[in-house]
């Protein structure tokens, strides 16, 4: 049996997660969040998060600048550390670099991680440097805490919450696109760029939204809004009515689209790498998080739909009628 015919998910789910499940202590969560999580004492906990950015899969070395690339690896991270509604405390690098690599691709790559670490005030505290055969590979660990109670994992979605995301989706797979056809960089695509390139992580609403216990789940977007609404609807065995119309996207990215032929609403929908928060908020409180949202970060806390009850899946709707056409996910494998 190949890979491919079972997935990233079914992967970790069917052969790399049972393996551990005895030697997993109770007040341990592990794999199947954003995060780990590991209390330490009784009120407060640390959060351990990784991901890794492979040369050819997940960046083209000649399409990102090293700063952007150091700068990207970093925010990936913290935006699990987010997810959780949780701050960032310390962050781990640990790099394969091919020998012919410049040292001032290196000195402007650790500028770019330097950048996001000062801003996120995360010191690096260690990591790994090795010798790579032909590509870049870079893997980064953060380490959070938060207390006990605020935690926020994907299983706590009920019926009746409302769906938002904390920034508008599609940027980046629109970024993504116009790198894939060398398109070249313009005032009306700046924005799609940058969000792919260089994605700020929601660190700050992520703790803020922590400390509401009317939010019951959070997740970040990074494989896309399909993909990972479908997390925290296996995770809390809920359904999701999404409104198409409510989808938020840039008029960069609808103006983009428009001018290439590409299809935004699906970009929005299956795009990943955005990097915002989707979560679900208890409807009767809906109104006075999202204002105090607004007064907060002066930016949108967007609704895209409710919880219902009913097995996992998401069902998309236009102007109330059930639609079955927008793809799912990005998915590896
Ligand atoms: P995210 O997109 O939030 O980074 P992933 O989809 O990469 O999360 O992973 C889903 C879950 O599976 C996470 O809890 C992650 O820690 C876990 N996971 C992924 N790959 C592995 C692995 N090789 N070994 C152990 N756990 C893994
Ligand atoms: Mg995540």
């Amino acid at each position: 049996m190949k890979l491919s015919s079972i997935g990233e998910f079914g992967l970790i789910e069917e052969y790399i997660a049972p393996e551990f499940k005895n030697l997993i202590q109770k007040h341990m969560t592990g794999i199947g969040d954003d995060c780990a999580i590991i209390p330490v004492g009784k009120t407060t906990s640390h959060l351990f998060t990784t991901d890794m950015l492979i040369e050819k899969t997940h960046f083209l070395r000649e399409k990102i600048t090293p700063f952007q690339l150091g700068f990207k690896s970093l925010a990936v991270n913290l935006s699990d550390i987010a997810a959780m509604g949780g701050k960032p405390v310390s962050s781990f690098l640990s790099v394969g670099f091919p020998e012919d690599i410049n040292i001032k691709w290196v000195e402007e790559f650790m500028r770019g991680y330097k950048d996001l670490s000062q801003k996120e005030n995360t010191p690096l505290l260690g990591g790994d440097t090795t010798k790579s055969e032909d590509k870049i590979i870079i893997n980064v660990g953060v380490t959070g805490e938060i207390q006990n109670g605020k935690i926020k994992r994907r299983n706590g979605a009920k019926e009746g919450d409302i769906i938002c995301v904390t920034n508008t989706l599609g940027d980046s797979a629109g970024g993504l696109q116009c790198i894939l056809n060398n398109i070249r960089i313009s005032e009306s695509n700046q924005k799609l760029f940058d969000q792919h390139l260089t994605p700020y992580p929601h660190v700050k609403e992520g703790q803020w939204l922590a400390e509401k216990e009317e939010v019951h789940a959070m997740i970040d977007t990074s494989d896309g809004l399909s993909s990972d609404l479908m997390h925290i609807l296996k995770a809390s065995n809920a359904r999701a009515h999404i409104d198409v119309e409510k989808i938020p996207m840039t008029k960069e990215l609808i103006d983009t689209a428009e001018r290439y032929n590409w299809n935004s609403l699906e970009m929005a929908v299956s795009g990943g790498e955005d990097y915002g928060l989707l979560l679900t908020i208890d409807r009767n409180a809906f109104s006075s998080i999202k204002k105090a949202f607004i007064r907060e970060f002066q930016k949108e806390l967007f609704p895209v739909g409710e919880i219902v009850t009913g097995e996992p899946k998401i069902q998309y709707l236009k102007e109330n009628k059930p639609i079955e056409d927008i793809r799912s996910g990005y998915r590896h494998f």
